[in-house]
């Protein structure tokens, strides 16, 4: 008997120093960490985002800014905001200069040969005469807009197509094309073209014979028509010029412009702060598509990534220290217009932002966190990322997207985080007919939803607050150094006159 005694207390005095020791194990820990464990609980074994997904899809399907489906999309986010128990669920309002309707869009090439054209046209773009128009086509090279545009009597009553021959010049991206080509179109329409073929800057699209419609600048609109061509139809057009062939092409295009301003509106919802309510982080996507297809890719998937990310948040229990602020903007793909007005909107409070948190890059896993220029945060985050490894191996870097809702926030000194996805099938659906509910993978979205609940937790949760907006001027020597300033004086959105030029970028070398 006192033998049992004996190992009784022993026992229990393991016991009770095995108790002490997980007792000080978890006061070392990050003490988030328990919440994260049950967000990400909720995240992927009781996600319904592909149930949203299909809603959006099916129940409202294409919403193009400024449309009654758009409309439509708006109060079907609000409706799921408050079903899921956010708190301040509201639409804020803001005005798109004007609105577009697609009609039809019809080419032919009659001569050397008679086939029928791929096209589509590019939103917020022209139509052609009732009865159509018709045109001998001439090719002009993207990387060298300025040549192409030092005659442009040449353009008198032919139909451009846009081709990339050569190299890119200096710091001449993507984006810095963008800009650029919106003033090339201008000065086509102005000297007579009857029409432009070459989507987005002339980039070929990826072929199975997809076309891919977008907008040609950010708010800007154009009185020619410019059609989106397949990389099949576009290649066979080049040879024929190539070979010095004489081409002929007839079309018939009909869009329709609204006479003013149309009222669009970001769908809003909050989980208050425990602590300091006062302080802000957005997670965001953006809930306006295109309208070749339901705009499941783009950016449906990012839309009920932040319905879900919301949902496990609440279902967990947990609430963080500080406010996260669920936006889904409206207007981003004519040029980020929901969140520009998002930032001029909430002017007074942008101090208290702690950033903004944006899923938009296709139908992917998550594979980069990229903080938006604000270096001081990579080695934090990369810390916490490091804790995920068991659902992702995810990067952190430094880079600034422009090309997504991040890019207000950015401007405004904030890390506008884009989680960056690896999306190769993105080329194929991105505008296109095939951006379809058939091309999200119920389980990757889970997936994402859950890592955007977690990062959004573990923003809003830290003990020392994340970040704070950095001064204008470090801002703008931040984006001189990742050569955003061309693109964004071209675009008219760079707000920093000479600020930053002078200034040393201090960026640690750990960061790139
Ligand atoms: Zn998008």
């Amino acid at each position: 008997m006192r033998r049992v005694f004996a190992i009784l207390a022993v026992l229990s005095a393991l016991l009770t120093l095995s108790a002490a020791r997980v007792i000080s194990k978890e006061a070392n820990e990050d003490p988030t960490k328990a919440a994260l464990v049950k967000i990400a609980g909720e995240g992927l074994v009781e996600s319904h985002a592909f149930e949203y997904l299909t809603q959006l899809s099916d129940d409202v399907g294409a919403r193009v800014t400024g449309s009654p489906q758009s409309r439509k999309a708006v109060e079907w986010s609000l409706g799921k905001m408050r079903a899921i128990g956010l708190e301040n669920v509201r639409a804020e309002k803001f005005q798109i200069w004007r609105g577009w309707t697609r009609g039809t869009a019809q080419a032919e090439v009659t001569d050397p040969i008679h086939r029928r054209l791929n096209v589509d046209a590019m939103g917020w773009t022209g139509s052609t005469p009732a009865a159509g128009a018709e045109g001998e086509l001439i090719a002009a090279n993207v990387f060298n807009l300025d040549q192409e545009s030092k005659d442009p009597a040449k353009f008198t009553g032919k139909i451009i197509l846009m081709v990339v021959k050569g190299e890119p010049k200096k710091d001449q991206d993507g984006l810095l094309i963008f800009a650029q080509f919106g003033e090339f179109v201008k000065l086509a329409a102005k000297n007579g073209a009857v029409a432009i073929f070459g989507g987005q800057g002339g980039f070929k699209s990826e072929g199975m014979n997809l076309t891919h419609t977008g907008i040609l600048g950010f708010s800007a609109d154009f009185n020619i028509p410019v059609l989106s061509l397949t990389t099949e139809d576009q290649s066979q057009l080049e040879r024929f010029l190539d070979s010095g062939k004489k081409v002929h092409v007839g079309l018939n295009v009909h869009n329709t412009f609204s006479d003013g301003p149309v009222e669009s509106a970001n769908a809003v919802g909050e989980i208050r702060g425990r602590e300091h309510p006062e302080e802000i982080l957005v997670v965001g996507a953006h809930l306006d598509s295109w309208d070749l297809s339901e705009g499941a890719t783009d950016n449906g998937m990012g839309s009920v990534s932040v319905l879900s990310a919301a949902e496990a948040i609440l279902r967990s229990g947990q609430r963080p220290r500080r406010t996260i602020r669920f936006v889904l903007f409206n207007g981003e793909e004519q040029g980020l217009l929901g969140s520009y007005a998002y930032v001029k909107q909430h002017q007074s409070e942008m101090p208290n932002h702690l950033g903004d948190l944006v899923l938009d890059e296709g139908q992917g896993p998550v594979k980069e966190f990229q903080l938006g220029g604000r270096y001081d945060l990579t080695g934090d985050f990369q810390e916490f990322v490091d804790s995920l490894a068991n659902i992702r191996s995810i990067r952190v870097s430094d880079k600034v997207e422009f090309g997504t809702d991040t890019g207000p926030f950015i401007v405004a000194g904030l890390p506008g985080i884009n989680m960056n996805q690896d999306s190769p099938e993105y080329k194929y659906t991105h505008h296109s007919a095939a951006d379809a509910l058939e091309e999200v993978k119920p389980d990757v979205l889970a997936q994402d939803a859950t890592l955007m609940a977690m990062t959004a937790f573990w923003i809003a949760d830290r003990p020392e607050r994340f970040a704070k907006p950095w001064p204008a001027n470090k801002t703008a020597a931040m984006l001189r150094a990742q050569h955003q300033f061309e693109f964004l004086r071209a675009t008219g959105l760079w707000p920093f006159g000479d600020q930053g030029a002078e200034e040393n970028n201090e960026k640690p070398p750990l960061s790139e």
